[in-house]
């Protein structure tokens, strides 16, 4: 018998959790970062590095945006960032039902 039989398949987990349910996971101790979209050159680096399990960098077209909600500030991208444009967001805004929607509509929150 499976160790975690309490816990189909189905039922949302880690990244794909924290989309359902909008929400930062309650364990991450350090605060989310931010990009400064002026200072940005939208050279796309630290999407590429944001490890798989977060995927919290988004290329909006116009910016590059982290969700808060998905990032565990762990911070990977604040090393790939050619500019260092990417600071400490400890009083980070919710994001608004736009970009979930976006992430819903372009799949990325289903992986
Ligand atoms: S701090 Fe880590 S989780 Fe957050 S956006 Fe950067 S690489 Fe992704
Ligand atoms: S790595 Fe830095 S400059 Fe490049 S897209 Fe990300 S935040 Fe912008």
């Amino acid at each position: 018998m499976p160790v975690e039989s309490n816990t189909p398949s189905d039922v949302p987990s880690g990244r794909d959790l924290r989309i359902a349910t909008r929400s930062r996971a309650d364990n991450w101790t350090k605060p989310p970062r931010r990009i400064e979209t002026s200072e940005c050159i939208t050279c796309d680096s630290c999407l590429r590095g944001c490890p798989e399990q977060f995927g919290a960098i988004f290329d909006r077209g116009l910016d590059v945006v982290i969700i808060p909600e998905l990032c565990s500030g762990c911070p990977v991208c604040v090393l790939e960032c050619p500019v260092d444009c990417i600071y400490v967001d400890a009083d980070w805004t919710p994001t608004d039902d736009a970009m979930w929607s976006h992430i819903a509509l372009t799949g990325e929150g289903t992986a």
